[in-house]
Parts: structure tokens; C-alpha cells; sequence
């Protein structure tokens, strides 16, 4: 793979469409273009052309292409975009022709995005915000990868970077002025400080960091309570589709079911889980409430089920502390209850309660997921690199006014983690810019 080479591929849907859009970049574009529209159209505008293989004057299609020279395409290389009719044989037509000309290839997968980072046309933050975007499945989802794609992430993470360069700097004149009493000093006092209030900021972000990682990865509900109070049914109620196995047996449910729902814009996944009961001698029923333990310490939030048939259900498992109670099968009751406190009345089977339900578990994630999807960190990989910067900068706190050098080093290393998150990592680079800055006139 070389960055010299022109790469294409078809930008929009695999399958039979009307429109198929054929995306190109690098520098054999233009002579691509014009060969098959007849000369290049105006830039940046959409212009309707026969398009023609210059080898017969065979006509392949008609339709709209666009010319985008670079640097301000979306890769930062000469782009050219043809908008077709969505057959296979029109594209199969269109690559013919590119083939024919050197240096032209199939893009591999990425490549374009590739490209659009390594021409600094977006940071590693951004692509990952449009691979999120891609993938998005819940209205929450969306609204995170945007927030990520559109670079609102990365002007958080360039702040903080920025703000320990500037750290740095002062720490650089603090070493010139070591020499005079009480400069040294208070300017170090002011680099504490505003490292302190990095490590703050930092950390408030990481805080929020979990929260927007199941936004990410959708959260999950399990329900749990003693067999047969129609957890079930109660899932099958609320996905709306007979998902799990529904049986009057004790302990049918054996093993863990998962239902994907989305509920507030947000992907739930909906776990039922083997019953939970006290005294159970089946061997592979207790594997099962084993797994249904597991469950429920990972869940995100968890719903405790009982029923007025199933006597003692309503007392709720050691270990367990639900979100909420649920009293299922009220129907069986004569009288429909008051509602009390935090338990929640319906029956799975006749529906009624259902809507109460779904309204009480949106309020919970409302409660708990409200600005989360504006996060600065989402992945992993943001999280270990800001983690990594706060432990450099709790290092640099700990070395006196006789250790400059030491403070500098350690500021350094969290500039750099900062910088690996967005994928700007010419420190050096920034460094020498402020440093030159910093020391005119001295
Ligand atoms: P689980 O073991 O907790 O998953 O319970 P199931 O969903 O398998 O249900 C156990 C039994 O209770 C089945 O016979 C269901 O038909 C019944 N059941 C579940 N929900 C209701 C309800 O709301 N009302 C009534 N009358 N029966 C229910």
C-alpha cells in the first residue's frame, strides 16, 4: 500500500439500489474523471455527464459526478465521486476503466478514513467517532459518534494537551530562574496549580467515562427473581416477541437469555435469568443460578421479579440490590393492588402495567445516562492514555523546586499520552515551538 497510489470503491450500500455512489482518491483522479465524463467538471460541483469508456465510446452510464481537488477533500487528496445507476454491471464497467489506468486500485478497507487522518484532515478521535457512526444502532449511539465524529472530543483532549504544554513552559522558566529566590518558587506554586487543576478535569472525565462506554456498548437489564414468577414472560413481554422460553416448570429457565430492545434511545440488551432460589438440589439448575449471580454483578441495572403464586418471592436474593421491584401476574390477584413505593404492579400476561414499566425503566436510564453521550472519553484506548497523563502529572507533583528537570520529564510523558489519543503526537515538534517562543528576549 502506498499513499501514491488513486484508490476506489463503491461509498455507498452492498446490494441492488438505485443509485450506487463510486468514490475515488489520489492523484490519478482527474485524469479518471475526465476520461470517462468527457473533460474534468467545474470543482465542487455536481454535474451531470454521459460517461463513456475512452478505449470503445462505449457508453456506460449517465449520472452525476463531482469533482473534488485537494487538499480540501474530505481524504486531502484530489477526490472524484461518480453517482450511477445501482447495478452491478455499471460499476463493473466504471472498474474496467480504472484498472486500466496505473496506479489505480481497489481501496482496502479504512482507506479512505486512512488517508483522511494521515492528511490531517481528521484525528484518530474523529475517525473513531465515524466508525461509531457507522455502527450506531440507538439514537443515543448517534448522538455520541457525532459529538466524537464532529471533533467537539478533540478539542477536549487538545485543550488538555495544550494546557500541559503550557505547564511545561512555565516549568522551563522556572529552571532559568532557579537562581532568584522566590521567582523559582512562585512560579512553581502556579505549575502546581495548574496541574492540579488538569488532574481534575481528567479526572472528572474518566468518572463520566463508564457511562458513556454503555452507551457505547448498549447497557444491560437483567431480570431476577425466584423461578416461575414469569421473568420470561416478562421479557418476551417487553421485546415484544417470544424470545425466551416461557414454561410452568420450576427452573426451566437454565442457562441465560439476551434480548436486544432500545428504550430511551438507548440499546438495552434484556437478560433473563435462571430463578433464584434457596435449597435447589438439580445440578444443573445451581450451574444456572451460578450464572445468574454472574448476571447480575455486571448488570447495569437490575429488575427483581416476583409473584403473589411463587410464596416468599418477593424476598429479594442475598446479594441482589435491584433498580426495581416488579409484581408480576396481578391478574391473578382479585383486587389490582395500590401501588407501594418502589414496587411496580402489572402482569406480563394481560399486558396491563406494561406501559408503567417501560416509562419507569426510561425515567432510571434518563437519571442516569443524561449528558453522558456528550463524554470526552468513550474507548478504552482514550481511557488507559488519560489514566496514563494523570499518573505522569500525580509523578510531577511529587518532586520539589531542586527537581525541575524531573517535572519537566514527567509533564513530557503526559503531553505525549494526551497526544497518542487524538493521534498528534509530534510533541517534540510543538515543544520547540513554545520553547523558542518562551525564551525571546531573555
Ligand atoms: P420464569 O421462570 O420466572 O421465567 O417464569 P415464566 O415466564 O416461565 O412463567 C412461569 C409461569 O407463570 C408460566 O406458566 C406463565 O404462563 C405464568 N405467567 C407469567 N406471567 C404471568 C402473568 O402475568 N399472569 C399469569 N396469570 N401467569 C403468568
Amino acid at each position: 500500500m502506498t499513499g501514491s497510489d488513486t484508490i476506489y470503491a463503491i461509498s455507498s450500500g452492498i446490494g441492488k439500489a438505485a443509485i450506487a455512489v463510486v468514490r475515488v482518491s489520489g492523484p490519478a483522479s482527474a485524469e479518471l474523471l475526465s476520461c470517462l465524463a468527457g473533460g474534468l467538471p467545474e470543482a465542487r460541483r455536481a454535474s451531470h455527464r454521459t460517461l463513456r469508456n475512452p478505449a470503445t465510446g462505449e457508453i456506460l452510464d449517465q449520472g452525476v459526478v463531482i469533482w473534488v481537488p485537494g487538499p480540501g477533500s474530505s481524504t486531502g487528496e484530489d477526490v472524484a465521486e461518480f453517482h450511477v445507476h445501482g447495478s452491478q454491471a455499471v460499476a463493473a464497467g466504471l472498474f474496467d476503466v480504472f484498472n486500466s489506468i496505473r496506479g489505480v486500485r481497489p481501496a482496502e478497507p479504512g482507506e479512505f478514513t486512512r488517508r483522511a487522518f494521515s492528511n490531517g484532515r481528521i484525528d484518530l478521535v474523529e475517525a473513531e467517532g465515524l466508525a461509531d457512526l457507522l455502527s450506531a444502532r440507538s439514537a443515543r449511539q448517534r448522538r455520541q459518534a457525532v459529538h466524537h465524529m464532529m471533533g467537539r472530543a478533540s478539542s477536549v483532549y487538545e485543550e488538555w494537551r495544550s494546557g500541559l504544554l503550557a505547564v511545561l513552559a512555565h516549568v522551563e522558566a522556572a529552571v532559568d530562574f532557579a537562581d532568584e529566590e522566590g521567582v523559582a518558587e512562585a512560579a512553581m506554586l502556579q505549575v502546581k496549580n495548574d496541574i492540579t487543576g488538569l488532574v481534575g478535569s481528567m479526572t472528572a472525565a474518566l468518572e463520566e467515562a463508564s457511562r458513556a462506554a454503555e452507551i457505547r456498548n448498549g447497557i444491560k437489564i437483567v431480570l431476577a427473581g425466584q423461578p416461575n414468577t414469569g421473568k420470561s414472560s416478562l421479557l418476551n413481554a417487553l421485546a415484544r416477541r417470544d424470545a425466551a422460553i416461557v414454561s410452568s416448570r420450576p427452573g426451566t429457565t437454565r442457562d441465560v437469555i439476551e434480548v436486544a430492545v432500545e428504550i430511551e434511545g438507548l440499546v438495552v440488551t434484556l437478560t433473563d435469568t435462571a430463578g433464584l432460589r434457596d435449597g435447589s438440589t438439580d445440578e444443573i439448575e445451581q450451574i444456572g443460578m451460578g450464572r445468574t449471580r454472574r448476571e447480575v454483578d455486571g448488570a447495569d441495572l437490575t429488575l427483581w421479579v416476583c409473584s403473589p403464586d411463587i410464596v416468599g418471592s418477593h424476598m429479594i436474593a442475598e446479594g441482589v440490590s435491584p433498580s426495581l421491584v416488579v409484581l408480576n401476574k396481578c391478574d391473578l390477584l382479585e383486587f389490582w393492588p395500590e401501588e407501594s413505593g418502589d414496587t411496580l404492579h402489572l402482569s406480563a400476561a394481560t399486558g396491563a402495567g406494561m406501559a408503567g414499566l417501560v416509562q419507569r425503566l426510561s425515567r432510571l436510564i434518563r437519571e442516569r445516562y443524561d449528558h453522558a453521550d456528550e463524554a470526552v472519553i468513550v474507548r478504552s484506548r482514550q481511557k488507559q492514555a488519560v489514566r496514563e497523563s494523570i499518573r505522569h502529572l500525580n509523578d510531577s507533583l511529587s518532586h520539589d523546586l531542586s527537581q525541575l528537570e524531573l517535572v519537566a520529564e514527567d509533564l513530557r510523558k503526559a503531553a505525549w499520552a494526551m497526544g497518542r489519543i487524538t493521534g498528534r503526537i509530534d510533541v517534540e515538534d510543538l515543544l520547540s515551538a513554545i520553547f523558542s517562543e518562551f525564551c525571546i528576549g531573555k
